[in-house]
């Protein structure tokens, strides 16, 4: 049989860039590829054919010998600086012909049977990892900063026990797996959370993705952190925020107060003048970070409580308290825009 042109194989022009070769080859490359096409000989002659082409076309060295010599030009043994082509004949000539059987380069067929054919790859191939899959879990804001664990079901698909995976009973379709030939299995898991988890982080749970083919590992796990927000404890980075209520003789007078941090009940002092919305730090009560080792603070904002009953005493007092600022309290405000 002769050999067809490879620009033909392909359906591409003569001067198509590269990329357009790659897009013409990967079109036909999916629709004759022998896992879509299984037992059908003329799809595989025909996908052996577009591989051959590619293989040429897709080396700019390779392509110019061919361009100028036609199928001689990328047979084995032929050696282009004898020929009158200049440049090395490394690539082909005296080495491997370019094409042998079904040989895949991995960034050509790799990528685009990764997705397509995870499951399907034959044992032609070689054993290859399985896919890696992705999810996503809440998980409270305590096991987020400290660390902890979190339990989630993978569900997966397994050989349908009924009909060993034949999908059917006899002379009708399995009742099982209703012809499916696999049935869905929840399998438990248990994810390390590491300290100081963040909000939209990536755990990589290793062999926990797809089972891989021909003896191939499984692939990866990757679980999507979501934190639940906390009530009280607001996380900014590596700092933890929280508002304490303090009283105006607190305020004023100054005092030592327990305040609430990550880890635990935490002493600290008001100095006296306190003003309300007043922010104090306390050094290394936030969070642990995971990747610099660094322990964030814990910020809290002081908010100063009026008795909310008036009573002629609370106004004697308050009128006095009224008498001690020492300038107008809303002396530095704007007059308006
Ligand atoms: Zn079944």
């Amino acid at each position: 049989m002769k050999k067809r042109d490879y620009y033909e194989v392909l359906g591409v022009a003569r001067g198509a860039a590269e990329t357009d070769i790659k897009k013409a080859y990967r079109r036909l490359a999916r629709k004759l590829h022998p896992d879509v096409n299984p037992g059908d000989k003329n799809a595989q002659k025909k996908f052996q054919e577009i591989q051959e082409a590619y293989d040429v076309l897709k080396d700019a060295e390779k392509r110019r010998a061919y361009d100028r010599f036609g199928h001689a030009g990328t047979a084995a043994g032929f050696d282009p600086a004898a020929a009158g082509f200049g440049g090395s004949s490394s690539g082909f000539g005296a080495g491997a012909p370019p094409f042998e059987g079904f040989h895949f380069e991995s960034g050509d067929l790799g990528d685009l049977f990764g997705d397509l054919f995870g499951r399907a790859r034959s044992a032609r191939a070689g054993p290859h990892k399985g896919e890696d899959s992705a999810g996503t879990i809440e998980i409270p804001f305590r096991d987020a900063v400290l660390g902890g664990t979190a339990s989630l079901s993978l569900r997966r698909e397994k050989e349908c026990p009924q009909c060993h995976g034949t999908g059917r009973a006899g002379r009708v379709v399995c009742p099982t797996c209703h012809g499916q030939r696999v049935v869905a299995e929840a399998e438990p898991i248990k994810i390390r959370i590491p300290e100081g988890t963040e909000e939209g982080a990536r755990i990589r749970v290793p062999g926990k993705g797809a089972p891989g083919e021909g003896g191939g590992g499984p692939g990866d796990l990757y679980v999507t952190v979501r934190v639940t927000p906390h009530p009280y404890f607001e996380r900014r980075g590596d700092d933890i925020h929280g508002v304490v209520p303090i009283t105006v003789k607190e305020a004023y007078a100054g005092a030592e107060i327990e305040v609430p941090t990550i880890h635990g009940l935490r002493r600290a002092k008001i100095p006296p003048g306190t003003q309300g919305r007043q922010k104090f730090r306390l050094r290394g009560q936030g969070v642990k970070n995971p990747r610099t080792g660094q322990t964030g603070d814990h910020i809290y904002t002081v908010r100063v409580m009026v008795p909310r009953a008036v009573t002629p005493a609370g106004l004697d007092a308050a009128t006095l308290l009224d008498s001690l600022y020492d300038a107008p309290v809303r002396k530095d405000l704007p007059r308006g825009l």
